[in-house]
């Protein structure tokens, strides 16, 4: 395990963990001593750690991920049978 893997982990981390917060604020330099084993577990923890705010990807967009709301963080599009009711109600002209 070598510090570029151990550095890119925590960045895949640290941009997953950002894209789900609405004001993530700036990023801080962290520095920190590991074993090898450590350094192993540590990437291990970070790759499968799921936020309970991420509630999956987006079957519209297929790379940004889904809020609470179940809204893309990406493209901005409600997801799922409620996605698909709002994005037919705004297709259909108004019957006003
Ligand atoms: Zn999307």
């Amino acid at each position: 395990m070598v510090p570029d893997e151990v550095r890119s982990a925590v960045e895949e981390f640290a941009a997953r963990i950002d894209a789900l917060a609405p004001d993530p604020g700036s990023p801080s330099p962290v520095t920190v001593s590991l074993s090898p084993a450590a350094a192993h577990a540590l990437v291990e923890a970070l790759r499968s750690y799921r936020d309970p705010r991420d509630h999956g990807r987006c079957d519209q967009c297929g790379t940004g991920r889904l809020d609470e709301t179940f809204t893309c963080t990406s493209c901005g599009q409600p997801a799922g049978l409620f996605g698909q009711l709002v994005r037919e109600r705004l297709s259909r002209p108004s019957a006003d």
